[in-house]
């Protein structure tokens, strides 16, 4: 199990989890009960807020000393429930062991092994994809020849946000911290150009260069200097769906925005949403990247780290960003 040691509102370190033993009994009390075995874990950005004990946010806090709970996905060992058989694979709201009782089967659904690598459920197919997919579709409106930039354009997220707007026929710009993101960005995800934010001395100037015609959609990931610099190059009319703020998420407050003033004289509209308001569209969501999938369009980029002895490690890796695409915690294979 990977417990959180404590509550940080610094920098986040290795040294703030705990890895434990727990002897679990494999029998089911409830009658709904369902036991599962965790496969994958999605190390997810928004996890980071709940270390940091504050209560004001969307989501509880962990308590010091709990094991993390989070998106997954898993295979069915035992049932009391007849939604799920044993041997179901299903994704999963679980916790950072190697099995879980999940009580009455909550937030567990089963899933189609033969669509896609079962980790994509953990990613492109799970959390991830979803708040792209909503983030883009619903709260963007986008269309057709329009101009988007997207931060941590690599990310989990990031990386499927350029490869749906590809496809719906925009101009897509991306910021990464590393020369190796750039080229995946422009080489393997379909991104008409990208640049290095780290080594860019004037970020208002890069936007404006990688973004000649100026910035119609903004998918913001990052917040802090890269908000202000999109802001600076936004176009009339423009939107930005604020979708996270992982520059502040160590430092708990907000960076100054200098640029505020573009949203009035460029009438931008500027849209904070979460995935979890749009639950309805799932369905729809599961269809768009189901044919995707199948007609060969969607390429998805994962970072594994082996077994959950590597989880803090691999979690601190995704917030600074020295992993490749979408990080996945392997507890088993199968
Ligand atoms: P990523 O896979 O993109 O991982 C986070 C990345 O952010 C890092 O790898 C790093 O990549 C980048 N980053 C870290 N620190 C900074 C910084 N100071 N400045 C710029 N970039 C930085 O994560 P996700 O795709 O899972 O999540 C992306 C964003 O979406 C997060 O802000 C997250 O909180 C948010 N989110 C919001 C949801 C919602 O419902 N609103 C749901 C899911 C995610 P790099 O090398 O490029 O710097």
């Amino acid at each position: 199990q990977i417990k959180l040691k404590h509550y940080v509102l610094g920098k986040l370190e290795e040294s703030d989890f705990q890895i434990s033993s727990n002897e679990i009994t494999l029998e089911l009390n409830d009658n709904n009960d369902v036991l599962v075995k965790n496969l994958y874990l999605s190390c997810d950005p928004y996890m980071r807020h709940r270390m940091r004990g504050e209560t004001n946010s969307y989501i509880p806090p962990y308590q010091e000393g709990q094991v993390l709970d989070g998106y997954g996905v898993s295979k069915v060992v035992l049932s009391n429930n007849s939604s799920f058989k044993v041997g179901d694979c299903v994704s999963s709201w679980t916790r950072w062991e190697e099995y879980s009782v999940i009580p009455r089967g909550q937030r567990l659904k089963v899933i189609d092994p033969a669509l896609a690598p079962l980790s994509y459920h953990a990613g492109a197919l799970g959390m991830a994809g979803f708040t792209a997919y909503v983030g883009f579709f619903e709260v963007l409106k986008p269309k057709k020849g329009e101009t988007l930039f997207v931060s941590a354009a690599s990310g989990a997220v990031g990386q499927l946000v350029g490869q749906l707007a590809r496809d719906a026929g925009l101009y897509v710009v991306g910021s990464a911290g590393s020369q190796e993101k750039i080229d995946l960005l422009t080489n393997k995800l379909g991104y008409n150009a990208a640049f290095n934010y780290k080594e860019e001395p004037d970020l208002v100037a890069a936007v404006a260069k990688y973004c000649p015609q100026g910035v119609d959609k903004y998918f913001e990931n990052v917040g802090g200097k890269t908000l202000d610099a999109v802001l600076d190059n936004m176009n009339n009319f423009g939107r930005v769906a604020v979708c996270g703020l992982i520059s502040q998420y160590d430092q708990g407050g907000q960076d100054g925005v200098y640029n505020l003033k573009r949203i009035i004289n460029k009438r931008v509209t500027l849209q904070g949403f979460l995935q979890s308001d749009y639950l309805h569209l799932e369905p729809k969501f599961m269809d768009h990247m189901s044919k995707l999938i199948k007609a060969d369009k969607l390429v998805y980029f994962e970072d594994f780290a082996e077994g959950l002895d590597n989880a803090p490690n691999a979690f601190c890796r995704m917030m600074i960003g020295s992993k490749i695409g979408k990080q996945v915690i392997t507890v088993a294979k199968d």
